[in-house]
């Protein structure tokens, strides 16, 4: 019986966990911001090891030039570490704990600073709604029977690879998994507005989703997901670009005006 203890308290956090999202949506939050910090930490320095990591400086310092002017407008995260993995596919991340990762071959998609800052906040716009965290909690709330099985037994509960789909990488490292339909379009949401308050134009977001549509292979990466499809994806963007391009040129005004190059 004490080994089924866990449990018990699992249920007992359940009733308590939700979440508001940025844009004001609730979700399920059975793991504190900083078990999934640690959690990101982890996978980070996982694909770190398993990755091979560009060395072309000024390709570096071009992704660190954009993606340091989108986290400026970050409060609750100071800290953050950019690693550029070379890497053919299209692909980018953030995880919690302040870490993102860039493949080269995002830049061959992403002409453009604003474009490129526009994937960035997206990705950022993930780790700033939980959608890890939340995530983590479906998996876990699904698997509370497994898991209770599984303790019972004494046996392993999976939990890091748990952890590692919940955060968008698949149990083959590097693999970047698609949220559903509503974190992507609560990302987007994000995103613009954390590029527009950045100094970044935010009718890049748009030409970005252009290009993709352009692209794509018989892997998906993350956020070329077929939900929302790009043409729903570009109408909601368009739909949200006048206040976008308001904040963007507020942000101009008082001097916030990235060149990366
Ligand atoms: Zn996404």
């Amino acid at each position: 019986m004490r080994k089924t203890l866990p449990v018990v308290l699992l249920f007992t956090s359940v009733a308590l966990s939700c979440a508001t999202s940025p844009t004001g949506k609730s979700q399920l939050k059975l793991v504190s911001d900083s078990q999934m910090a640690a959690l990101g930490t982890d996978a980070y320095a996982q694909l770190k090891q398993e990755t091979p990591i560009s060395k072309d400086q000024q390709a570096i310092a071009y992704v660190n030039c954009v993606a340091n002017a989108i986290t400026r407008e970050v409060t609750e995260q100071t800290s953050w570490e950019v690693t550029l993995f070379d890497d053919k596919q299209v692909n980018a991340f953030a995880l919690p704990g302040g870490k993102i990762g860039v493949y080269t071959g995002l830049l061959d998609v992403a002409e453009t600073q604003d474009q490129l800052a526009s994937v960035l906040g997206h990705e950022v716009g993930h780790v700033l709604a939980r959608h890890g965290n939340a995530r983590y909690s479906a998996n876990i709330a699904s698997q509370i029977g497994l898991i209770a099985a599984a303790v019972a037994l004494g046996e392993s509960t999976g939990e890091s690879g748990l952890a590692l789909a919940a955060l968008g990488i698949g149990l083959q490292v590097g693999v970047l998994m698609p949220y559903g339909r509503a974190h992507e379009s609560e990302a987007d949401v994000i995103g613009l507005d954390l590029m527009a308050r950045a100094g970044f134009d935010p009718r890049g977001s748009v030409e970005l989703w252009r290009n993709m549509s352009g692209e794509g292979g018989s892997q998906p990466p993350e956020f070329l997901s077929t939900h929302p499809s790009h043409e729903r994806r570009i109408n909601d963007l368009n739909n949200r670009m006048a206040g976008a391009l308001q904040t963007y040129e507020q942000a101009r005004q008082q001097g916030k005006k990235p060149n990366c190059a």
